[in-house]
């Protein structure tokens, strides 16, 4: 079910506007939908026809997803979310309310370096099943921003995508600066987010400044040059008024040498960007490894010395095994035994 599914229907029942707004704010607060007002109950304000259809609504968005396991960890708490049919997300609650949301059961891009990319994409994620992340979130804790990080590239879904991140822009209380569409990057992104009136701040995967190294890395992301990425960030960075957030995950011996820092220095000097480097979360039999820590204050110390705004994140929840698609892939394994 896409959000617009449940306007028509309730439009059908007779509601107005204001009404199917009232319910799609109370919904994402995370709040009962029959949830009134201190001096109004939600009877009030409702039709009829709509407030006997508020049961079986109920239970429909209820029944889009649930958490199936929460997984505690120092630096946030991953959430296992089983959609209707089965498949699982995840959801990361980071620090500061923020949430990271899954756009995709799988993903299709295949990326060397992450589990989710090893399935392939399963199949999209629904504009309100993205927006159940939040709501099954905020029934736990306050929740003020939404990264779209979570397993998935949103610009392969990206109509979903662009209708969650509306509704909670205008009806989910979440300031557009606080709503990061990450992608690898793709032209239909660019066009897309311009023209959308909440307009997200971005993070642009970029992990290499080498064409080539980045073919190899990212083997079906759309083929466009590091430099061009950077380019149309900066347009878009300008335009929205929020910087890019370049990510850069770090793999020792692949793209932690000196030339790619030369090189990002040549792409990310004096643009209105951060680049955010994340060092990779290397499990037993990995082929790829993390750098040493001397190695990362190295980089970091260069890049900043050099006028790139550096700064070293953690991907969420790695002190349980959850890089991005893990748990969803122990929870696959764990029904194949
Ligand atoms: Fe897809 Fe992101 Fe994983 Fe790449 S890192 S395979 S884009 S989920």
């Amino acid at each position: 079910m896409r959000f617009s599914d449940l306007d028509h229907r309730l439009a059908a029942l007779g509601a107005l506007p204001v009404h199917r707004g009232r319910i799609a704010r109370v919904w994402l607060s995370g709040q009962p939908l029959d949830t009134g007002t201190r001096r109004r109950q939600a009877k009030d304000f409702l039709p009829l026809s709509v407030r006997e259809a508020l049961p079986a609504v109920t239970a429909a968005l209820d029944g889009l997803a649930c958490i199936r396991s929460e997984h505690a960890g120092s630096d946030g708490a991953r959430l296992l979310v089983e959609l209707a049919d089965g498949q699982m997300v995840e959801s990361v609650l980071l620090p500061r309310d923020g949430l990271c949301v899954s756009t995709q059961v799988g993903c299709a891009v295949g990326c060397r370096f992450c589990m989710t990319g090893k399935s392939g994409l399963i199949r999209q994620v629904s504009s309100m099943e993205i927006l159940a992340q939040v709501v099954l979130a905020r029934r736990q804790r306050p929740v003020k921003k939404v990264v779209f990080m979570g397993m998935g590239e949103p610009a392969h879904n990206l109509d979903n995508v662009l209708e969650a991140i509306d509704l909670l822009g205008t009806e989910g209380n979440i300031g557009h600066k606080n709503l990061v569409f990450s992608t690898v990057g793709d032209r239909r992104v660019f066009e897309a987010l311009p023209r959308q009136r909440v307009k997200p701040a971005l993070a642009l995967s970029l992990h290499t400044a080498k064409a080539g190294l980045r073919e190899h890395l990212l083997p079906r992301a759309a083929r466009i040059t590091p430099e061009e990425l950077v380019e149309l960030g900066e347009r878009y960075a300008r335009d929205s008024g929020y910087p890019i957030q370049y990510q850069w995950t770090l793999l020792k011996g692949v793209n932690d040498g000196d030339d790619e820092l030369d090189a990002i220095v040549r792409l990310l000097k004096g643009r209105f960007g951060v680049l955010n480097v994340i060092p990779f979360n290397s499990l037993e039999g990995d082929d790829y490894q993390r750098p040493e820590p001397d190695r990362i204050r190295e980089i970091v110390q260069s890049l900043h010395g050099r006028g790139v705004l550096t700064k070293v994140r953690n991907s969420a929840g790695q002190d349980v095994d959850g890089g991005c698609g893990q748990l969803r892939a122990r929870a696959v394994v764990a029904q194949q035994v």
